[in-house]
Protein backbone atom coordinates (compact mmCIF):
# COMPACT_ATOMS: atom_id res chain seq x y z
CA UNK A 1 0.00 0.00 0.00
CA UNK A 2 1.17 3.54 -0.71
CA UNK A 3 1.19 5.89 2.49
CA UNK A 4 1.24 9.68 2.75
CA UNK A 5 3.37 9.99 5.77
CA UNK A 6 5.93 8.00 7.07
CA UNK A 7 4.89 6.57 10.29
CA UNK A 8 8.54 6.94 12.02
CA UNK A 9 8.19 11.26 10.71
CA UNK A 10 4.71 10.89 12.80
CA UNK A 11 5.97 9.42 15.91
CA UNK A 12 9.31 11.24 15.93
CA UNK A 13 7.13 14.57 15.67
CA UNK A 14 4.66 13.35 18.32
CA UNK A 15 7.44 12.89 20.77
CA UNK A 16 8.93 15.86 20.33
CA UNK A 17 5.90 17.72 21.20
CA UNK A 18 5.36 15.91 24.39
CA UNK A 19 3.88 12.10 23.73
CA UNK A 20 5.08 9.85 25.86
CA UNK A 21 3.79 6.84 23.93
CA UNK A 22 2.53 6.87 19.97
CA UNK A 23 1.09 4.41 18.14
CA UNK A 24 -1.03 4.22 14.16
CA UNK A 25 -3.69 2.38 13.58
CA UNK A 26 -5.92 2.05 10.15
CA UNK A 27 -9.09 3.23 10.53
CA UNK A 28 -10.68 0.65 8.55
CA UNK A 29 -9.39 -1.76 11.91
CA UNK A 30 -11.70 0.08 14.40
CA UNK A 31 -14.74 0.13 11.92
CA UNK A 32 -14.35 -3.87 11.88
CA UNK A 33 -13.34 -4.59 15.35
CA UNK A 34 -15.53 -1.95 17.65
CA UNK A 35 -15.68 -2.55 21.31
CA UNK A 36 -19.12 -3.40 21.74
CA UNK A 37 -20.77 -3.93 17.63
CA UNK A 38 -23.99 -3.15 19.30
CA UNK A 39 -23.22 0.52 19.84
CA UNK A 40 -19.81 0.92 17.67
CA UNK A 41 -17.60 3.71 18.61
CA UNK A 42 -15.89 3.68 15.48
CA UNK A 43 -13.99 6.27 13.00
CA UNK A 44 -16.75 6.39 10.61
CA UNK A 45 -19.51 7.33 12.78
CA UNK A 46 -17.48 10.62 13.06
CA UNK A 47 -15.60 11.40 9.83
CA UNK A 48 -16.07 9.21 6.92
CA UNK A 49 -13.07 10.57 5.40
CA UNK A 50 -10.70 9.75 8.33
CA UNK A 51 -8.35 6.94 6.88
CA UNK A 52 -5.48 6.43 10.35
CA UNK A 53 -5.74 7.20 14.11
CA UNK A 54 -2.62 8.12 15.22
CA UNK A 55 -2.80 7.61 19.44
CA UNK A 56 -0.87 9.78 21.40
CA UNK A 57 -0.44 8.98 25.05
CA UNK A 58 0.63 10.87 27.87
CA UNK A 59 2.19 8.93 31.23
CA UNK A 60 1.00 10.29 34.73
CA UNK A 61 4.37 10.92 36.85
CA UNK A 62 4.61 8.58 39.27
CA UNK A 63 5.53 11.01 42.41
CA UNK A 64 1.57 11.97 43.09
CA UNK A 65 1.39 8.34 43.76
CA UNK A 66 3.26 8.30 46.51
CA UNK A 67 1.29 10.99 48.46
CA UNK A 68 -0.83 10.60 51.44
CA UNK A 69 -3.82 11.37 50.05
CA UNK A 70 -5.60 11.05 46.45
CA UNK A 71 -5.85 14.89 45.76
CA UNK A 72 -2.10 15.21 44.04
CA UNK A 73 -3.10 12.55 41.51
CA UNK A 74 -6.11 14.02 41.30
CA UNK A 75 -4.54 16.80 40.64
CA UNK A 76 -2.40 16.16 38.55
CA UNK A 77 -4.60 14.02 35.75
CA UNK A 78 -6.28 16.72 34.87
CA UNK A 79 -2.54 18.76 34.03
CA UNK A 80 -1.50 15.25 32.22
CA UNK A 81 -5.07 15.59 30.29
CA UNK A 82 -4.42 19.65 29.37
CA UNK A 83 -0.74 18.94 28.17
CA UNK A 84 -2.03 15.13 26.30
CA UNK A 85 -4.72 17.83 24.56
CA UNK A 86 -1.96 20.11 23.46
CA UNK A 87 0.49 18.30 22.54
CA UNK A 88 -2.54 15.96 19.89
CA UNK A 89 -3.69 19.23 18.82
CA UNK A 90 0.18 20.18 17.88
CA UNK A 91 -0.06 17.31 16.17
CA UNK A 92 -3.03 17.31 14.40
CA UNK A 93 -1.93 20.83 13.42
CA UNK A 94 1.30 19.85 11.73
CA UNK A 95 -0.03 16.80 9.82
CA UNK A 96 -3.07 19.43 8.14
CA UNK A 97 0.81 21.41 7.14
CA UNK A 98 1.91 18.18 5.27
CA UNK A 99 -1.69 18.29 3.20
CA UNK A 100 -3.84 15.84 5.09
CA UNK A 101 -6.72 17.39 7.02
CA UNK A 102 -6.62 15.57 10.54
CA UNK A 103 -8.59 16.39 14.00
CA UNK A 104 -7.86 15.60 17.62
CA UNK A 105 -11.20 13.57 19.15
CA UNK A 106 -12.26 14.64 22.80
CA UNK A 107 -10.37 12.00 24.67
CA UNK A 108 -12.98 11.76 27.72
CA UNK A 109 -16.08 12.85 25.87
CA UNK A 110 -19.82 11.14 26.65
CA UNK A 111 -22.39 10.40 23.91
CA UNK A 112 -25.83 10.11 25.59
CA UNK A 113 -27.07 8.66 22.29
CA UNK A 114 -24.75 5.82 22.91
CA UNK A 115 -24.98 3.49 26.14
CA UNK A 116 -25.57 5.03 29.46
CA UNK A 117 -22.55 5.97 31.55
CA UNK A 118 -19.45 7.37 30.45
CA UNK A 119 -19.44 5.95 27.08
CA UNK A 120 -17.84 7.91 24.52
CA UNK A 121 -17.71 7.97 20.02
CA UNK A 122 -14.24 6.23 20.37
CA UNK A 123 -12.98 4.30 23.33
CA UNK A 124 -9.43 5.62 23.93
CA UNK A 125 -8.27 2.21 25.69
CA UNK A 126 -9.18 0.39 22.50
CA UNK A 127 -7.57 2.58 20.40
CA UNK A 128 -4.61 2.05 22.24
CA UNK A 129 -4.53 -1.28 22.34
CA UNK A 130 -5.07 -1.24 18.51
CA UNK A 131 -2.14 1.06 18.01
CA UNK A 132 0.33 -1.36 19.82
CA UNK A 133 0.59 0.74 22.99
CA UNK A 134 -0.56 -2.51 25.13
CA UNK A 135 -3.60 -4.55 26.33
CA UNK A 136 -6.61 -4.82 28.90
CA UNK A 137 -5.65 -4.97 32.67
CA UNK A 138 -8.20 -7.08 34.67
CA UNK A 139 -9.79 -3.65 35.36
CA UNK A 140 -9.61 -2.97 31.52
CA UNK A 141 -7.79 -0.30 31.87
CA UNK A 142 -5.07 -0.29 29.37
CA UNK A 143 -1.52 -1.23 30.99
CA UNK A 144 1.31 -0.45 28.67
CA UNK A 145 4.62 -1.95 28.65
CA UNK A 146 6.29 0.81 29.67
CA UNK A 147 4.02 2.37 32.11
CA UNK A 148 1.41 0.23 33.83
CA UNK A 149 -1.89 1.83 33.39
CA UNK A 150 -0.68 4.94 34.70
CA UNK A 151 -1.10 6.83 31.31
CA UNK A 152 -4.35 8.59 29.31
CA UNK A 153 -4.61 8.56 25.62
CA UNK A 154 -6.15 10.28 23.16
CA UNK A 155 -6.82 9.80 19.08
CA UNK A 156 -6.52 12.41 16.07
CA UNK A 157 -8.15 11.12 12.85
CA UNK A 158 -6.69 12.21 9.83
CA UNK A 159 -7.04 11.74 6.05
CA UNK A 160 -3.31 10.78 5.62
CA UNK A 161 -2.85 6.84 5.09
CA UNK A 162 0.16 5.78 7.51
CA UNK A 163 1.93 2.69 8.44
CA UNK A 164 -0.34 0.99 11.20
CA UNK A 165 1.00 -0.89 14.23
CA UNK A 166 1.16 -4.45 14.70
CA UNK A 167 -1.07 -5.14 18.12
CA UNK A 168 0.59 -6.82 21.39
CA UNK A 169 -0.99 -10.02 21.31
CA UNK A 170 0.70 -11.25 24.52
CA UNK A 171 -1.02 -10.07 27.86
CA UNK A 172 0.77 -7.52 29.29
CA UNK A 173 -1.75 -8.01 32.34
CA UNK A 174 -0.17 -10.95 34.84
CA UNK A 175 -3.91 -11.67 35.65
CA UNK A 176 -5.91 -13.47 37.93
CA UNK A 177 -2.59 -14.79 39.84
CA UNK A 178 -2.11 -11.00 40.71
CA UNK A 179 -5.29 -9.14 41.01
CA UNK A 180 -3.84 -6.76 43.09
CA UNK A 181 -6.71 -4.03 41.09
CA UNK A 182 -8.95 -5.86 42.10
CA UNK A 183 -7.77 -5.95 45.90
CA UNK A 184 -7.33 -2.39 46.09
CA UNK A 185 -10.80 -1.22 44.39
CA UNK A 186 -12.58 0.45 47.61
CA UNK A 187 -16.21 -0.18 46.14
CA UNK A 188 -14.94 -3.73 44.61
CA UNK A 189 -16.06 -2.78 41.21
CA UNK A 190 -13.53 -5.22 39.25
CA UNK A 191 -15.10 -7.79 37.24
CA UNK A 192 -13.20 -10.23 35.23
CA UNK A 193 -12.04 -8.60 32.55
CA UNK A 194 -14.10 -6.29 32.87
CA UNK A 195 -15.95 -2.98 35.23
CA UNK A 196 -18.92 -2.29 37.04
CA UNK A 197 -18.41 1.16 36.04
CA UNK A 198 -21.43 2.58 38.11
CA UNK A 199 -19.69 0.78 41.17
CA UNK A 200 -16.19 2.27 39.83
CA UNK A 201 -17.68 6.13 39.64
CA UNK A 202 -18.99 5.98 43.27
CA UNK A 203 -15.36 6.65 43.95
CA UNK A 204 -13.46 7.77 40.60
CA UNK A 205 -16.63 10.66 40.25
CA UNK A 206 -16.87 11.71 43.71
CA UNK A 207 -18.53 14.89 42.50
CA UNK A 208 -19.69 13.41 38.90
CA UNK A 209 -22.52 13.80 36.85
CA UNK A 210 -24.32 11.26 38.32
CA UNK A 211 -23.68 13.03 42.43
CA UNK A 212 -24.70 16.60 40.46
CA UNK A 213 -27.55 15.07 39.72
CA UNK A 214 -28.58 13.57 42.63
CA UNK A 215 -27.85 16.23 45.09
CA UNK A 216 -29.86 18.83 43.06
CA UNK A 217 -33.01 16.17 42.80
CA UNK A 218 -32.89 16.06 46.67
CA UNK A 219 -32.46 19.60 47.19
CA UNK A 220 -35.77 20.95 44.78
CA UNK A 221 -38.13 18.63 47.10
CA UNK A 222 -36.62 20.31 50.11
CA UNK A 223 -38.49 23.03 51.86
CA UNK A 224 -36.79 26.42 51.66
CA UNK A 225 -34.80 26.56 54.86
CA UNK A 226 -33.56 23.12 54.43
CA UNK A 227 -32.30 24.56 50.28
CA UNK A 228 -30.69 27.60 52.26
CA UNK A 229 -28.71 24.49 54.24
CA UNK A 230 -27.95 22.08 51.45
CA UNK A 231 -26.26 25.13 49.30
CA UNK A 232 -23.53 25.06 51.86
CA UNK A 233 -23.37 21.91 51.65
CA UNK A 234 -19.52 20.46 51.00
CA UNK A 235 -20.68 18.79 48.20
CA UNK A 236 -21.78 21.91 46.64
CA UNK A 237 -18.30 23.18 47.21
CA UNK A 238 -17.26 20.01 44.99
CA UNK A 239 -18.97 20.54 42.03
CA UNK A 240 -17.30 24.16 42.01
CA UNK A 241 -14.01 22.30 42.45
CA UNK A 242 -14.63 19.98 40.13
CA UNK A 243 -15.88 22.48 37.71
CA UNK A 244 -13.19 24.73 38.24
CA UNK A 245 -10.34 21.69 38.25
CA UNK A 246 -11.56 18.65 37.18
CA UNK A 247 -10.44 17.62 40.89
CA UNK A 248 -13.71 15.38 42.50
CA UNK A 249 -15.81 15.41 38.89
CA UNK A 250 -13.51 12.83 37.05
CA UNK A 251 -10.43 10.44 37.91
CA UNK A 252 -10.68 10.97 41.53
CA UNK A 253 -9.27 6.81 42.60
CA UNK A 254 -5.87 6.11 41.69
CA UNK A 255 -6.05 2.97 43.23
CA UNK A 256 -6.41 0.67 40.64
CA UNK A 257 -2.94 2.57 38.80
CA UNK A 258 -1.46 3.00 41.63
CA UNK A 259 -1.00 -0.64 43.18
CA UNK A 260 -0.71 -2.16 39.20
CA UNK A 261 3.22 -3.59 38.88
CA UNK A 262 3.48 -2.85 35.25
CA UNK A 263 5.92 -1.14 33.91
CA UNK A 264 9.24 0.20 35.18
CA UNK A 265 8.35 3.05 37.10
CA UNK A 266 6.26 1.13 39.38
CA UNK A 267 9.74 -0.78 40.22
CA UNK A 268 11.33 2.26 40.45
CA UNK A 269 9.42 4.36 42.69
CA UNK A 270 6.22 2.44 44.05
CA UNK A 271 7.22 -1.50 44.37
CA UNK A 272 8.01 -0.26 47.99
CA UNK A 273 5.15 1.98 49.19
CA UNK A 274 2.33 0.32 47.47
CA UNK A 275 3.56 -3.57 48.38
CA UNK A 276 1.05 -3.75 51.00
CA UNK A 277 -2.78 -3.39 50.23
CA UNK A 278 -4.49 -2.14 52.98
CA UNK A 279 -8.25 -2.70 50.77
CA UNK A 280 -7.59 -6.33 50.52
CA UNK A 281 -10.02 -8.30 52.55
CA UNK A 282 -10.92 -12.34 52.70
CA UNK A 283 -13.63 -11.83 50.39
CA UNK A 284 -11.61 -10.09 47.79
CA UNK A 285 -9.35 -13.03 48.00
CA UNK A 286 -12.38 -15.70 47.63
CA UNK A 287 -13.28 -13.93 44.51
CA UNK A 288 -9.86 -14.15 42.62
CA UNK A 289 -9.38 -17.43 43.38
CA UNK A 290 -12.80 -17.90 41.49
CA UNK A 291 -11.68 -15.73 38.66
CA UNK A 292 -8.25 -17.59 38.67
CA UNK A 293 -10.35 -21.21 38.25
CA UNK A 294 -13.01 -19.98 35.48
CA UNK A 295 -10.11 -19.56 33.68
CA UNK A 296 -8.25 -22.73 34.40
CA UNK A 297 -11.23 -24.57 33.50
CA UNK A 298 -12.38 -22.36 30.56
CA UNK A 299 -15.56 -21.33 32.03
CA UNK A 300 -17.16 -18.95 29.89
CA UNK A 301 -16.06 -15.25 30.95
CA UNK A 302 -17.39 -12.36 29.16
CA UNK A 303 -14.69 -10.29 29.31
CA UNK A 304 -12.45 -13.40 27.73
CA UNK A 305 -15.22 -13.92 25.61
CA UNK A 306 -14.00 -14.29 21.05
CA UNK A 307 -14.57 -10.71 20.54
CA UNK A 308 -13.33 -9.05 23.90
CA UNK A 309 -10.12 -11.23 24.13
CA UNK A 310 -8.48 -9.55 21.17
CA UNK A 311 -8.00 -6.29 23.55
CA UNK A 312 -6.82 -8.85 26.71
CA UNK A 313 -4.32 -10.50 24.44
CA UNK A 314 -5.38 -13.62 22.34
CA UNK A 315 -1.86 -14.94 23.34
CA UNK A 316 -1.76 -15.16 26.91
CA UNK A 317 0.23 -14.32 29.66
CA UNK A 318 3.65 -15.26 29.17
CA UNK A 319 5.82 -13.17 31.62
CA UNK A 320 6.18 -9.75 30.16
CA UNK A 321 6.51 -8.09 34.05
CA UNK A 322 9.17 -10.90 35.02
CA UNK A 323 10.96 -10.11 31.80
CA UNK A 324 10.86 -6.23 32.60
CA UNK A 325 11.46 -7.11 36.21
CA UNK A 326 15.09 -8.65 35.68
CA UNK A 327 16.25 -5.97 32.74
CA UNK A 328 15.03 -3.25 35.18
CA UNK A 329 17.23 -4.71 37.63
CA UNK A 330 20.29 -5.41 35.48
CA UNK A 331 20.28 -1.92 34.39
CA UNK A 332 20.09 -0.59 38.15
CA UNK A 333 22.98 -3.27 38.80
CA UNK A 334 25.14 -1.63 35.55
CA UNK A 335 24.18 1.75 36.87
CA UNK A 336 25.21 1.30 40.72
CA UNK A 337 28.46 -0.28 39.28
CA UNK A 338 29.04 2.32 37.13
CA UNK A 339 28.87 5.01 39.91
CA UNK A 340 30.90 2.77 42.03
CA UNK A 341 33.97 3.14 39.36
CA UNK A 342 33.53 6.49 39.08
CA UNK A 343 33.64 6.81 42.86
CA UNK A 344 36.71 4.67 42.99
CA UNK A 345 38.52 6.69 40.12
CA UNK A 346 37.78 10.21 42.04
CA UNK A 347 39.16 8.55 45.17
CA UNK A 348 42.42 7.24 43.57
CA UNK A 349 42.80 10.44 41.83
CA UNK A 350 42.60 13.04 45.16
S1 LIG B 1 -2.82 -5.11 39.10
FE1 LIG B 1 -2.26 -7.12 38.31
S2 LIG B 1 -4.18 -8.03 37.66
FE2 LIG B 1 -4.56 -5.84 37.90
S3 LIG B 1 -4.20 -4.96 35.89
FE3 LIG B 1 -2.26 -4.82 36.96
S4 LIG B 1 -1.16 -6.70 36.40
FE4 LIG B 1 -3.32 -7.00 35.88
S1 LIG C 1 -10.62 3.66 39.76
FE1 LIG C 1 -10.87 3.09 41.92
S2 LIG C 1 -13.01 2.54 42.08
FE2 LIG C 1 -12.53 2.49 39.89
S3 LIG C 1 -11.87 0.38 39.47
FE3 LIG C 1 -10.01 1.52 39.96
S4 LIG C 1 -9.73 1.18 42.16
FE4 LIG C 1 -11.87 0.66 41.68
Amino acid sequence: MQFDLEADLVKAKAKDLGADLVGIVGADTLNEFPPDPKWPQTPERISPFARSVVVVAKRIPVGAFRAKTNVPVQYIDMLVLRAMDRAAYRLSCWMEDQGFPSFVTAAQETDWSYKKASYGRLSTRHLGIEAGLGTFGLEVNILTPEFGPRIYLTGILTEARIAADERITEQVCIGESCSRCLYSCPPDAVRHFGIDKRGCATEAQEFGFSTIMKFWQHFIGEPPERRRKLLRDREIFGFWQGLLRVVGSFGDCPRCLAVCPVGNDYHAHLADIQKQIPEKTPEKVVKAKAFKEARRSGDPVDGLNDWNVRWVGPDGYKGIVARQLQAFKRTQQEKEHEAEQRRQLETSGE
